[in-house]
């Protein structure tokens, strides 16, 4: 079967083309249009979705040496996300299945985060657990099947993707500052700078604690020192991206405890960060995990993971009518 899949919840706008569950073009137009105002726009964005679609739809079937006629269902991002960006994808997939008469899937974003860990071998076995790290989430999940997934932990305040920019963005980095403060942080000493881990008993996370302390920390230096962030860079980005990783991993560790399962994942766009790249390998080898961590192509919002669950739920003929309407809100 060839699925066709459409990924459009925030400010990348990606078609994809899965052929019998194998992604053959994963093409993704970014939207330079935010990086000025510091964030993503929503009304810039939902504009920007109007015109990228049809062309990156257009260079995906190419990539894919297909014609348009051969796609037999349509897979789209439903929610959450932005709902004037969810609207462009949306709109677009239901008049693609209408006018080819092929069935429409809808898919859970968060849950497309997680199965883009089917994309490529080795695919992990069910039960296993993923954290999902991402601009908007940061969630322990237990994944029981492709689509029975339950939230064992969640942000109580900011996403850990929120923590890297809103902390780049202190530091006068430009946005999104995830990356550049993982390019810092490789040159710089985590240990620097001691930033507090919050005491959260459950799996939930907080991160608004640390953000509020580099806040003062740099506020009072740049008192001492102007040049403070010139001259300092490298060691802040270390120290931050540290404690963001042991925050993480910490949750994680404990969710492995607490279920006894041993397959371990991490998803989402701050899965593409090398500092918990590094510190799950080592914390999967100290505690004999299995542990997958997604290629950097299916970290940040891509429509290849978008069709790889589409084809899932293809095989299962889970289809939805033309009535189908986005949702700003959805649950894992
Ligand atoms: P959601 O999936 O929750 O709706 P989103 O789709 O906007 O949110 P993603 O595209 O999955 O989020 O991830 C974007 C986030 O990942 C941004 O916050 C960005 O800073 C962060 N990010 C990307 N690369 C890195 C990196 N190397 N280190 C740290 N953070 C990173
Ligand atoms: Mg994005
Ligand atoms: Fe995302």
């Amino acid at each position: 079967a060839i699925i066709l899949g459409i990924e459009s919840s925030c400010d990348e706008t990606s078609a994809s083309i899965c052929i019998d569950g194998e992604i053959k073009a994963n093409i993704i137009a970014g939207q330079a249009v935010h990086a000025k105002y510091g964030g993503v726009v929503p009304e810039l964005a939902s504009r920007a979705h109007q015109q990228n679609i049809i062309p990156t739809v257009d260079q995906a079937i190419a990539e894919a040496k297909i014609h348009k006629n051969e796609i037999d269902a349509v897979a789209f991002t439903r929610g959450p996300g932005l709902l004037g960006s969810l609207l462009v994808g949306t709109s677009f997939s239901k008049s693609f299945a209408l006018a080819m008469n092929i069935p429409l899937i809808e898919v859970n974003h968060m849950q497309a985060h997680i199965l883009a860990h089917f994309i490529d071998d080795p695919k992990p076995n069910f039960p296993f657990l993923c954290l999902t790290v991402s601009g908007g989430h940061t969630q322990i999940v237990l994944v029981k099947d492709y689509f029975e997934m339950a939230l064992l932990g969640e942000t109580l305040d900011d996403a850990a993707g929120e923590a890297f920019d809103k902390t780049a963005k202190i530091l006068d980095l430009p946005y999104p500052g995830g990356p550049l403060i993982d390019k810092h942080a490789q040159n710089g000493n985590p240990e620097a700078f001691k930033l507090p881990e919050p005491q959260i008993p459950d799996l939930n996370f907080s991160f608004s604690g640390l953000k509020t302390a580099i806040l003062y920390l740099v506020q009072g230096e740049l008192k001492k020192d102007p040049r403070f962030l010139e001259e300092r860079m490298d060691d802040l980005c270390a120290s931050v991206q540290s404690r963001i990783v042991s925050i993480l991993l910490n949750k994680l560790k404990k969710a492995a405890k607490e279920t006894g399962v041993k397959e371990i994942a991490i998803a989402g766009g701050v899965s593409a960060n090398s500092g918990l790249r590094k510190g799950l390998l080592e914390m999967g080898e100290k505690y004999g995990w299995k542990v997958f961590i997604p290629k950097f192509e299916y970290c940040t919002d891509n429509a290849a993971m978008i069709a790889i669950a589409g084809y899932q739920k293809f095989l299962k003929k889970d289809f939805v009518g033309q009535d189908i309407a986005p949702l700003a809100r959805m649950h894992v």
